[in-house]
């Protein structure tokens, strides 16, 4: 009995894609390759609709873990290579199940055969007959039954042109779009929650997201700084070639205590903000500005603050959380691994100067009355002059 390990990717999604779902195979496989680089001797092929990895079985782990990461799939599965032979797929079968029939004496089953290879003899509601009794033959006694519409177990068999795999373990995958298939995007983050789970969630839909993050280091301290570093190397781990640019944003702040009105504040930073981020994505061919704003979270996200920022944009911006409850974001980002660093004790620069009143219903006429009391073209240049770019490199 020949039995290569064989682990199967399937990307539903893309499944659906028509002409241009080469495109989106070809992305798919690129990126599951730069996750697996590390691992050594795998062997990969592109049946219709799937992605095969042939490799050794103490590999299987560590590849499932990676490919988690990845972008596109739907689902995978660890299994074996076998002969389309039911005789022998009916005892790889007996040796899965018979221990599962140790600790529990009632367990549903059912055997699901789909078969590209329509040369094969054998229907697929036969193979799956054919199979199943010669197992049940063996462990009808130990409490196995059939149930084809709620089993517990499901033996699976995929009968190719060029193999057969027999397995019987889903498991999830990501989902979305392969990175790449979706052009480039500009996230805005800060140490925060929200933002790094703005920026999954727009990766997932296949953009590679970049990262810009606005540092007051004079008046915060470095803090914020290694923080959101942490942030995107994370967040990088789903897509791989991202980049951080880090702002200086101190001059900007201080300008606007000593010459606006303090109620006003926070929405001229955010104006500020937007307004470098969009120069820089333009700059550099970006597609759109993501951000973790929420309505209503907070002071600064009512939609009349929100229209305070979203005025200044040609660029499109996008607010994936929009309309997400706190708890579900924090849940997502504890998933993503980025809650944890997300609430360590670090003050975002919005919290600089901090007047006792922030205006939460800002009107546009007294923000651009506001801007001309400081010189903030002058400012933006500076700012982005002196931007720090940081390569955040591969996946790993
Ligand atoms: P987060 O948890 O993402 O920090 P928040 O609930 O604290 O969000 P705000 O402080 O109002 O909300 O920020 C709203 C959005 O503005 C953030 O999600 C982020 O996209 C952007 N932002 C705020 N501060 C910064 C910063 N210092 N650098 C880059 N982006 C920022
Ligand atoms: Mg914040």
């Amino acid at each position: 009995m020949t039995a290569s390990r064989i682990v199967l990717i399937r990307y539903d999604e893309i499944g659906l894609k028509g002409k241009n779902r080469q495109f989106f195979e070809s992305a798919l496989l690129k990126n599951i390759k730069e996750q697996l680089k590390g691992m050594e001797g795998l062997r990969y092929s592109t049946p219709r609709g799937r992605i095969f990895i042939v490799l050794e079985s103490d590999q299987i782990d560590t590849c499932l873990r990676n490919l988690a990461r990845v972008p596109g799939i739907a689902s995978m599965s660890s299994g074996v290579e076998v002969e389309p032979d039911a005789d022998i797929i009916a005892q790889m079968g007996i040796d899965w199940i018979a221990p599962l029939l140790e600790q529990k004496s009632d367990l549903p089953f059912c055997v699901k055969t789909q078969r590209s290879n329509k040369k094969f003899p054998i229907s697929s509601p036969d193979f799956n007959y054919e199979v199943g009794s010669r197992i049940m033959k063996q462990l009808h006694d130990k409490g196995l039954r059939v149930d084809l519409t709620h089993p517990e177990f499901e033996l699976e068999v995929e009968i190719g042109h060029e193999r057969t795999v027999a397995f019987y373990n889903r498991v999830p995958g990501l989902g979305g779009l392969p990175v790449g298939s979706s052009g480039q995007v500009l996230t805005l983050l800060s140490g925060g929650i929200d933002s790094p789970v703005a920026a999954f969630n727009i990766i997932k839909r296949g953009c590679r997201s970049h990262f810009i993050f606005f540092d007051n280091q004079a008046f915060l301290g470095r803090g914020g700084y290694d923080k959101v570093l942490r942030l995107a190397k994370k967040l990088n781990r789903f897509q791989g070639q991202g980049i951080l640019y880090v702002v200086p944003f101190g001059d900007l702040q201080v300008s606007i205590r000593d010459h606006c009105n303090p109620s006003n504040r926070v929405v001229l930073y955010r104006r500020m903000m937007y307004r470098i981020a969009q120069e820089l994505a333009q700059r550099k061919g970006y597609l759109g500005l993501v951000t973790g704003e929420s309505i209503g979270q907070v002071a600064s996200q009512t939609l009349e603050n929100l229209a305070a920022v979203s005025g200044l944009c040609t660029t499109s911006v996008f607010r994936p959380l929009i309309g997400t409850d706190k708890v579900d974001i924090v849940q997502q980002a504890k998933r993503i691994e980025t809650y944890e660093i997300s609430i360590e004790p670090q003050p975002d620069c919005c919290s600089v100067f901090m007047p006792p009143r922030p205006v939460t219903r800002s009107k546009i006429p007294d923000l651009e009355r506001d801007e001309t009391r400081y010189p903030w073209k002058p400012l933006m240049e500076k700012a982005l002059g002196d931007i720090e770019r940081i390569e955040l490199g591969k996946v790993v």
